[in-house]
């Protein structure tokens, strides 16, 4: 049987854990070639990339801040000078500076909409000249259930995650006619080094409002990443999905 992504090319930013690893694994368990970006974990990279390889698949290490625009920029291209062309984008990276509004910096404002936001509009620009020129793009960003229903102490996260839904939508409807899908998916709680550093009390009492009743693996939300970049999502375009037990409906 074909494999759902065989021969695309993709690029998951925020590859080195957590859900970027398990989008990136199952990309190329779907036959996708895969661009591995990470930022600050080389080894963490590296693993990533082990993993696909004994998967029988092939990955590159790219190291870069997707939250400056030059670095943005020279990543994709080397991507494309490396794979040939680029299909799939996966905005995943992203950060958290939780604090209640009253007692949050500015910095903990700016790192979270620089690489959540910002981070994800500097890829898509760099990546879709690419994709025009091959009238062909899918290109996925990682919003959250924080940005769809609010969350106290994550005001900046929360407004990062509802931007990157307008930045969907907005790039969804200028590149429609050029071939390139763009949607997002809205996970809710998903276990990862992301949330592992929320209390015990905290995990219980966000446990207490999924209907499903259990906290998501980033296997989960990998298996929407492999269908929105598949053939099987190709007249479905601005949408987000959730995946989240049930806490958005
Ligand atoms: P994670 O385990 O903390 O991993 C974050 C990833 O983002 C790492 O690979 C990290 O790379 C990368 N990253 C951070 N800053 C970066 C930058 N400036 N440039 C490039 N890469 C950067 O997070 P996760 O839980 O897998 O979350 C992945 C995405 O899903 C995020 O956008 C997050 O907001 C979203 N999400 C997560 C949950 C959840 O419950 N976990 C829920 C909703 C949405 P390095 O380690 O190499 O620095």
């Amino acid at each position: 049987m074909r494999r759902l992504l065989e021969g695309r090319t993709a690029l998951v930013t925020g590859a080195s854990r957590g859900i970027g690893r398990a989008v990136a694994e199952a990309f190329a368990r779907e036959g996708a070639l895969v661009a591995v970006n990470y930022c600050g974990s080389l080894g963490k990279a590296q693993e990533t990339k082990e993993r696909i390889e004994e998967l029988g698949g092939r990955a590159w290490l790219f190291q870069c801040d997707v939250g400056k625009a030059q670095e943005a920029e020279q990543m994709v291209k080397a991507v494309i000078a490396e794979l040939g062309r680029l299909d799939i984008l996966v905005n995943n990276a992203g950060v958290t500076r939780d604090n209640l509004i009253l007692r949050m910096k500015e910095e903990e404002y700016d790192q979270v909409m620089d690489t959540n936001l910002k981070g994800a509009f500097l890829t898509i620009r760099a990546a879709v000249r690419q994709m025009v020129k091959q009238r062909y793009g899918r290109i996925i960003n990682l919003s959250s259930v924080s940005g769809r229903l609010g969350n106290a102490g994550q005001s900046n996260y929360s407004a990062s995650k509802a931007g990157v839904i307008g930045l969907t939508k907005a790039a969804a409807r200028e590149l429609a006619s050029r071939g390139i899908t763009v949607n997002a998916i809205a996970p809710g709680y998903i276990a990862t080094d992301m949330t592992a550093v929320l209390p015990e009390k905290t995990r219980e009492a966000i446990t207490a409002q999924i209907p499903l009743g259990r906290v998501g693996i980033p296997e989960e939300v990998a298996a929407a990443a492999v269908f929105l970049a598949s053939d099987l999502a190709a007249y479905i375009t601005g949408q987000v999905l959730s995946v989240d037990g049930g806490m958005y409906m």
